[in-house]
């Protein structure tokens, strides 16, 4: 028998307000277990917010923070079974690096050699091994940064949580920690919370992606379905880029809807909350770069979109990066990706195409 399983953390209507400010309304959230959740959304937005109420340094005004079943928000953060790897790390320069790991274990009064075990074991987990009698002022940053982690795992939380954790690292080693973060995190099945502006970073990381705008959830989902299919104007411009097209709602049957755009007249597929428009409506529909194509690449299912102008062109290896003006007048700015081996030219016409399925239709 299917059983509904308490998820591991539940975040009922959290909201916090300052004086003059709302930084977080109406939040909520279920995180399961071994599942590792990003919040994304940029500066502003609410995420340190949330994640400090969930890890108890900041109170909600409203709302309740539920782990293992237990409400705990009234409870300080030594008392949760949540750990947090901090934005500048908060490492403490004078100890030794072994003493900085097991420093959360010593304030639960952990014995001083079971806190060396633990913390040369984290510290292997980390790539760090060997590393314990080092002081933390001969470290580089990405050491520093996996040091900050080793500190959050020693103490084996149910919930790790991260707030920009890898925004202190160079490009490289970004890229490189992303995918060592998944695998600690796989390898030691806990739920992990991490907090980023970076939307590739998101993706890189994340089983779901929460969108934050504004102290609020603008979408949720997996990455390739926000990136695939985003909820809102915001999150179709704020994941990656896009080309977002004023529309018209023709006619609707059911949930196929005739749309008329400068590019043409399309029949799309809506999502829910387009099942209630009624003709007349104006809404955005979402074409991503990477899904418009010249006439000689274009799939078979493709539809003409007329033709477009090239007026700026940077070759970026996998494609050139394009823009063009197209639609009646040419009134419509569209961002293109070009084959490489394409030589295209600035004032050349090109007939472009897209897929009607490739077409999201926004509402909100
Ligand atoms: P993010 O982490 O997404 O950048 P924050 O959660 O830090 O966003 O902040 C959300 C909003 O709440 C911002 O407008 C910020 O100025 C405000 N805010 C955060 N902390 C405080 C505070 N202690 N006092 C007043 N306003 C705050
Ligand atoms: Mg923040």
């Amino acid at each position: 028998m299917a059983e509904t399983k308490e998820p591991l953390v539940r975040l009922e209507g959290l909201c916090k307000s300052y004086d003059t400010q709302v930084a977080v309304e109406r939040f909520d959230l279920s995180i399961a277990k071994g599942e590792f959740v990003v919040l994304l959304g940029p500066s502003g937005s609410g995420k340190t917010t949330v994640l400090s109420m969930l890890g108890g340094f900041t109170e909600p005004s409203e709302g309740r923070v539920l782990i293992e079943g237990a409400d705990v928000t009234a409870l300080p953060p030594a008392k949760r079974p949540t750990a947090t790897v901090f934005q500048d790390y908060a490492l403490f320069p004078h100890m030794s690096v072994r003493a900085n790991v097991g420093f959360g274990l010593a304030m639960r009064k952990v014995s001083r050699v079971a806190r060396d075990i633990r913390a040369d074991e984290v510290l292997k987990l980390v790539g760090l091994e060997g590393f314990g009698s080092r002081r933390v002022h001969q470290l580089s940053g990405g050491q520093r940064q996996r040091v900050a982690l080793a500190r959050a795992i020693a103490v084996k939380p149910a919930v790790l949580l991260l707030d920009e954790p890898l925004g202190a690292l160079d490009l490289a080693l970004r890229r490189q920690m992303q995918e060592e973060l998944v695998h600690i995190q796989k390898r030691l099945g806990t739920s992990f919370v991490h907090v980023t502006h970076d939307q590739e970073e998101a993706m890189s990381v994340a089983d779901k992606i929460v969108v934050m705008n504004k102290g609020r959830v603008e979408d949720r989902g997996t990455p390739s379905r926000i990136y695939r299919r985003p909820a809102s104007l915001f999150t179709a411009t704020f994941m990656g880029e896009n080309n977002i097209l004023p529309a018209k709602l023709v006619a609707r049957s059911g949930d196929e809807l005739t749309v008329e755009t400068a590019l043409g007249r399309f029949l799309l597929v809506g999502g829910e909350d387009a099942s209630a428009l009624q003709p007349g409506a104006a809404l955005h529909v979402a074409l991503r770069p990477e899904q418009i194509f010249p006439a000689a690449t274009a799939p078979e299912d493709a539809v003409p979109l007329g033709a477009a102008i090239l007026t700026e062109l940077v070759f970026q290896g996998t494609h050139w990066r394009a823009h063009a003006k197209a639609g009646g007048k040419g009134a419509l700015d569209l961002l293109l990706r070009l084959p490489p081996d394409l030589a295209p030219a600035a004032g050349e016409a090109l007939d472009i195409l897209a897929r009607p399925q490739d077409m999201t239709v926004l509402t909100r």
